[in-house]
């Protein structure tokens, strides 16, 4: 029963642990290099991929509906459709901005400095925040907006983004003027009403019982988690037991 239980909280990582057929002395090895020693460079590496990982995994925790979380991962991974995109896939001529043709239009021109953007930023309470964010690509903007104490914002701020990308492409494929006052209330409402639902769901039995099913979540930073698997073989009274420790 016990084993069973073992097994299935952790199957794929016990199946990846390679185990030797004759019994060795334990050593340390750091995985990151394919002789399992320990390098400047692997480090360095290692830091970067996980500098870059927790910059995706903090879109993936905005409090907010999927639609505009994938929409935000897609405008930071620059994705979507701009005309300096489109440029460069040679389906346009130019890179400028259809909407203003006051500059190239990138993720951060359609999104914050283009003519249509500042007229939704306008209606906001956020315009001067917004005005103090440096021209850099979309994930190190969501990073400077969370570095700047506006982490409670940053789910308004990607509302107010998917709203005004849905206002350019209604201007620019339907001819439709976008009412900046209607996009603002329009992300506001889609957002209060997720938020809503969230807390709703927070409070109900249920979701705290889902909760437990969840899978491998890594430990606080000062503790290790363990996780084991054993196994007995009766006739022959032997015994196997695998762990893998692993830190925050
Ligand atoms: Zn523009």
């Amino acid at each position: 029963m016990l084993n069973q239980s073992f097994a299935r909280m952790d199957a794929d990582i016990i199946k990846s642990i390679p185990l030797p057929r004759t019994p060795q002395e334990d050593e340390i090895i750091w995985h990151y290099d394919r002789k399992g020693l320990y390098s400047v460079k692997s480090g360095y590496q290692l830091a970067l991929k996980i500098k870059s990982f927790t910059g995706w995994q903090n879109i993936w925790k905005l409090n907010l509906p999927g639609k505009i979380k994938i929409f935000v991962w897609k405008a930071a991974k620059n994705l979507l459709p701009t005309a300096e995109n489109l440029w460069r896939r040679k389906i346009l001529q130019e890179p400028i901005c259809t909407i203003c043709k006051a500059g190239r239009e990138d993720m951060f021109h359609a999104l914050m400095e283009c003519k249509l953007a500042r007229k939704i930023w306008r209606c906001t309470d956020l315009e001067a925040a917004v005005q103090t964010v440096r021209r850099e690509d979309m994930l190190s903007t969501i990073h400077s907006l969370m570095r700047k104490g506006a982490k409670s914002e940053i789910d308004y701020v990607a509302s107010i983004w998917w709203a005004t990308w849905h206002a350019r492409n209604k201007l620019l494929f339907e001819g439709k003027k976008p009412d900046p006052m209607e996009t603002v209330a329009r992300a506001k409402a889609i957002l209060d009403a997720y938020q809503s639902m969230q807390f709703k769901e927070q409070e109900s039995p249920r979701s705290i019982k889902e909760k437990k099913t969840q899978r491998w979540n890594p430990p606080p930073s000062t503790k290790l988690k363990i996780n084991a698997d054993a196994t007995v073989h009766a006739e022959s009274q032997m015994a196997g037991l695998r762990a893998v420790i692993r830190n925050s």
